[in-house]
């Protein structure tokens, strides 16, 4: 059944659809789950950038009409075929970067220097992105083309989608995650956070645009929250543009966005001796990036450059002989079904026969693919295309995980929750049973409703408050039940943080963070 909806209407519909433009330009939007709409089709007009029409397709059957088949039977053979021993390894360790911070702090900049900088593109294409830049009067934005592929955002200069791209240093293997600035587009910031291990905090050291960035409404806020929200546990704030005749790499600059940033990076949770460290740099110009700047550029700095930084940074291990957890944020079809994202725990290897969760469709692995290649198995930490069998491209949706069959992951459709209340809504300012938001866990987007506040936190103490609690406001710290439209896979924090901590978003705004403390509602197991 089609559905043609109003424009007005594109709020309302959350899900990972594809726009079609008036003029055929394509592209992937990313948003949540509504109800039992899958699919749909945005007709966009370019030049407003506003939606001109909406077709929607509800499919013949439902995602929860088919949980309700029973699962596939899982054999002792199939879970015999899964193994949890860890394989000796001599690669570099893979490392995600999720650059993050104000729209125009040079994030773009920054990763198409990278990329150019470690030879990941060569000079003819720089060259050729000059050239059109200057076409288009844009001539210092030809470094951020390298990262922003698509025409529109060339166009408009931001960056829409979590663009990819890949690099290695002498040390380690990076995949940049470019997030984008722009506040619209704080959802898909969410999804490159989520697979993060280190975010690098792009501020602009430029005349005013710091002071920008950071004010209330400022990404730069939103950003640094959720990055720790999200677990990016490492942060480098990379204070850029300071070649800027504004800025001419002062001293007296640099120290005051180091000092304005270290209370508030704080009070997001971070500690700043231990998982923060400040660097200035000229993203356009690359400096103090591969190689540490010398001091005709900079006297005052005797401290490493960007690279140096990164290599030197101490991660958390991620456990290879854990259960299969690999969170789907995207899928295609080529030669079968490919699904793409990060594995959290769990060593894959092709062959092996795992779980799409919640769906429980037992599929294989068929081919691994890292970057163009084709591995034979891939460890924890890895960005990977796995393309698997007895599974449609259809069936799968972003959220949705590959897991392991012996030990699958959670599946429920409420949970308990310790949320803190950032910042609600001037016009909704009272949370209580009742409250509908948007949640964001690793991949998932989808809408969810408070059904009852269990036992508020003092913020203070940290203890649990006798009395009982029927609503709080901003500021609050307060464990509740939560309820999901569509059933979801998630852990405890307290097991898996990177699959138990979350955001509640509502009408476009961070208004709560989260970790899963409860899965009262859970209804898996295998
Ligand atoms: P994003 O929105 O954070 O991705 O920012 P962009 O990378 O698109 O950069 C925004 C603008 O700032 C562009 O005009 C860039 O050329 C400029 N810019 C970025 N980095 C630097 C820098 O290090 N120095 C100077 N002077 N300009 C920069």
């Amino acid at each position: 059944m089609s559905v043609w909806a109003q424009p007005q209407q594109l709020k309302e519909v959350r899900g990972y659809v594809r726009v079609v433009a008036e003029d055929a330009i394509e592209w992937r939007h990313r948003c949540g789950w509504r109800n039992d709409v899958v699919v749909c089709d945005l007709h966009v007009d370019l030049a407003s950038r506003k939606l001109a029409s909406l077709k929607v397709e509800e499919p013949a059957e439902t995602k929860k009409e088919k949980l309700k088949e029973a699962p596939k039977e899982v054999t002792e053979e199939l879970v015999a075929d899964e193994d949890f021993e860890d394989f000796p390894s001599d690669e570099a360790q893979h490392v995600n970067l999720v650059f993050i911070g104000h729209v125009d702090a040079g994030k773009s900049t920054i990763g198409g220097q990278i990329l150019y900088l470690t030879g990941s593109v060569d000079e003819r294409t720089i060259q050729k992105y000059e050239r059109e830049a200057k076409d288009k009067s844009r001539e210092s934005w030809y470094m951020a083309y390298i990262m922003d592929t698509n025409e529109e955002e060339r166009a408009k200069g931001i960056t829409v989608e979590v663009g990819r791209a890949y690099f290695e240093t002498a040390k380690r293997r990076y995949t940049i995650l470019d997030a984008p600035g722009h506040k619209n587009y704080v959802p898909n910031m969410i999804s490159g956070a989520s697979q993060a291990d280190i975010g690098v905090l792009v501020i602009s050291a430029r005349k005013g645009e710091f002071e920008t960035g950071f004010e209330r409404g400022g990404q730069t806020r939103e950003h640094a929250q959720l990055a720790k929200t999200l677990g990016v546990g490492k942060l480098v704030v990379v204070v850029n543009k300071m070649d800027e005749p504004s800025v001419q790499w002062s001293k007296e600059r640099y120290d005051e966005i180091e000092k304005k940033m270290g209370p508030f990076l704080r009070s997001c949770g971070y500690n700043t001796k231990k998982d923060v460290q400040y660097i200035p740099i000229s993203g356009l110009q690359g400096i103090n990036m591969k190689t540490r700047m010398t001091p005709d550029i900079c006297p005052w700095w005797n401290g490493q450059s960007l690279f140096e930084v990164l290599d030197g940074l101490q991660l958390v291990e991620r456990d290879p002989k854990g259960p299969v957890r690999l969170p789907i944020i995207d899928k295609y079809k080529d030669m079968g079904t490919v699904v793409m994202g990060k594995i959290e725990s769990g060593n894959i290897r092709r062959g092996q026969t795992l779980m799409v969760m919640p769906n429980k469709a037992v599929v294989k692995v068929l081919t691994i693919i890292r970057n163009n290649d084709e591995i034979e198995r891939a460890r924890p930490g890895e960005n990977l295309r796995v393309r698997l069998s007895n599974i449609e491209e259809e069936d799968i949706s972003p959220g949705f995980i590959l897991s392991s069959i012996k030990r699958p992951i959670s599946v429920v459709n409420e949970f308990d929750a310790q949320l803190q209340i950032l910042d609600l809504l001037d016009h909704k300012a009272i949370f209580t049973a009742g409250y509908k938001a948007v949640l964001h866990i690793h991949a998932v987007v989808e809408e969810c409703e408070i059904l009852k506040l269990l036992v508020q936190i003092d913020p203070k103490t940290k203890k649990r408050m006798k009395r009982p609690v029927l609503f709080v406001k901003t500021g609050a710290i307060v464990e509740c039940r939560i309820q999901v439209a569509q059933v979801i896979c998630v852990e405890l924090f307290k097991d898996f943080p990177q699959l138990g901590r979350f955001t509640l978003r509502d009408e476009g705004k961070t208004v709560a963070i989260g970790k899963v403390i409860g899965l009262e509602g859970a209804s898996s197991s295998a």
